[in-house]
């Protein structure tokens, strides 16, 4: 029975059924098992313990590197996966490349002369001014620090928001709001909302504050939230409490979120803080929304999060909040949505009258946690944003607790410790001064203006071609006749700062109350710039704009050379003199 026992090999190794009856190999669950059982026996007898173990460690790395892999390519798809992988290995090597000692010398000489340029930029001085390198050995008089911030504010010339021509730059700037906003500030300076037993006002204060603003998306009796320090903040918090949801009911331990691209940087820089893997999802070619399909590929069992954006920063398009809420719920996923910049806009859409936007806030079952910046259009100072939650279990997962510390108990609700509580005041008198009438006038009138500006550059500029259909206040446009970056150059030359963006290039306009008064001006300058650059197709764009830059942060040829860059800028907001020599 030799051939027998060969079979017998065959079906020990590789799990193999015979059947007699037809004399063909087929896969008997009943043979297979009793394979598997004498195999696994066979091996634990026959295997010192060591061996086992380093063949547990073998397996399991296996194991874990294959199923990233069949992730990622049930994600992404074969061929976008194997385009990721060329770029990122195309992208090592020329980093490699380009550190080479001969290559080195010339690309930081090309860095130097960038940098000093964008130092000459920002490191803005003047005789008239005076210098504090060190503290001064006696302080100055009231009269003269006054003097100094005068001197400070109209000496070194800043670009013209108050005329609304620098892209979401300054929300508001009414004289009155300025002026109740100093005097809020000043009747609680000193306040510390770390401290509520000392400021029971601000205390107060606060919570209304999130009430109010949960109020305004619709949140259940259940919805709860705290104030931030900005949009970015409440990214960070809404992106930290999946984070510990994740890990605390699911025992997530490498979590990943998944994101538009188009979403918000804070949602990356929360990656980079906190040890998330951002997944980025593609937009669709007409609507510009995230692609919901390729969202649902990228679900495995290490997501925490999915996210939209109503709407985003780039294009001024709010994702389909209610097919990514339908995901959330159908995978038991809490669901983010950014609405930092369309805050008291899309807020108060169909409040205005504008009744073309889909469901995006707390009435999508789905949705668990939404951001809204009162500093953008809810008109507070800067430093006002706010993070809500569908029930408080949600928002628990954002605080932090400890029973240990030497300095007492101390429990803290957000990034910061202690919290400037005129900031808070400051919103809180804003907004009940502004009142849902001023939000709701606003709303129409940066609506209705923004809507204008669409259809100006739909009809009169067929060479600009808007990014998706914009609803809210951002309208963004690329071209296929013109540069647009040098079109976005140029218009800075005529005081005009819209916002650069890239893939694809583009720039985009955020309209603010500030900009109503001026944005029949940017229409005819579009439309005359447009028209000039159309007569001279040929001409090369300047070497030092916004072009060459972006030109720079795509190329694999000079990849990293943009991070040195963006780093330089970073380091000169530091600096009190210019190092790079021009
Ligand atoms: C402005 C903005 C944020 C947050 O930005 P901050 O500068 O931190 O306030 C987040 N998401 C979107 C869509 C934004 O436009």
């Amino acid at each position: 029975m030799g051939k027998m026992s060969f079979i017998e090999g065959l079906q020990k190794r590789f799990f193999l059924g015979y059947s007699y009856k037809y004399n063909t190999f087929e896969l008997d669950p009943i043979i297979l098992a009793t394979s598997i059982k004498v195999a696994v026996l066979d091996y634990f007898r026959n295997t010192p313990w060591y061996w086992i173990i380093r063949d547990a460690v073998f397996y399991h790395l296996l194991f874990n590197v294959l199923s990233r892999i069949i992730l990622y390519i049930r994600g992404y798809g074969l061929l976008t996966s194997i385009s990721k992988l060329f770029h990122y290995a195309s992208r090592r090597l020329f980093e490699v490349l380009l550190s080479l000692p001969m290559v080195r010398g010339s690309v930081d000489k090309e860095v130097s002369k960038v940098l000093a340029t964008i130092e000459k930029d920002m490191i803005k001085n003047d005789a008239n001014l005076k210098d504090f390198p060190e503290l001064p050995r006696t302080g100055l008089s009231e009269a003269d620090v006054l003097k100094e911030l005068d001197k400070l504010n109209s000496v070194l010339k800043h670009s013209d928001w108050e005329n609304g021509k620098v892209s979401g730059a300054v929300y508001h700037g009414g004289d009155d709001l300025i002026d109740l906003q100093s005097k809020a500030f000043k009747k609680f300076c000193v306040a510390n909302q770390l401290h509520p037993d000392v400021f029971p006002g601000v205390r107060k204060m606060e919570a209304e504050v999130v009430s109010m603003v949960l109020n305004l998306f619709n949140a259940p009796p259940t919805g709860c939230g705290t104030t931030t320090s900005g949009g970015t903040e409440s990214l960070l918090l809404a992106c930290v409490s999946a984070k510990m949801l994740g890990l605390r009911y699911k025992g997530i331990t490498e979590p990943e979120i998944i994101i538009p691209k188009t979403a918000h940087a804070g949602f990356d820089k929360a990656g980079y803080y906190f040890g998330i893997k951002i997944h980025h999802v593609d937009l669709d070619p007409v609507t510009f929304q995230a692609d919901v399909k390729q969202m649902r590929k990228l679900i495995n069992r290490n997501t925490v999060m999915l996210a939209g954006s109503a709407p985003n920063f780039p294009h001024g398009i709010i994702d389909d909040i209610v097919s990514i809420g339908k995901l959330g719920e159908t995978y038991k996923i809490p669901v983010h949505v950014d609405c930092c910049l369309g805050s008291f806009i899309v807020a108060f859409m169909s409040k205005a009258g504008f009744n073309d936007v889909p469901l995006f806030d707390f009435r999508v079952p789905g949705v668990t946690s939404i951001s809204c910046d009162t500093h953008k259009y809810g008109f507070a100072p800067k430093g006002s944003s706010v993070i809500m939650y569908r029930n408080p279990e949600l928002r628990k997962q954002q605080y932090y607790v400890s029973t240990e510390w030497t300095g007492g108990l101390y429990g803290s609700p957000t990034l910061a410790g202690s919290r400037p509580g005129a900031l808070v005041v400051g919103c809180w008198a804003t907004m009940v001064h502004v009142g849902a009438d001023g939000y709701i006038n606003s709303c129409k009138d940066i609506v209705g203006k923004a809507r204008e500006l669409k259809e100006f550059i739909q009809k009169e500029i067929p060479e600009l071609q808007i990014l998706g259909d914009p609803l809210c206040s951002v309208i963004s446009f690329t071209s296929n006749k013109i540069d647009i970056y040098e079109l976005s150059d140029t218009l800075s030359k005529s005081g005009w700062h819209l916002s650069a963006l890239q893939n694809p290039s583009s720039i985009h306009l955020a309209l603010t109350k500030l900009s109503l008064k001026s944005v029949d001006e940017l229409k005819h300058l579009l439309k005359s710039t447009v028209d000039k650059m159309k007569q001279s197709p040929d001409a090369k764009p300047s070497s030092d704009g916004t072009s060459a830059l972006y030109g720079v942060a795509g190329s694999v040829k000079t990849v990293g050379v943009a991070d040195r860059l963006i780093e330089g800028f970073l380091d000169s907001l530091y600096k009190l003199e210019p190092e790079h020599a021009t």
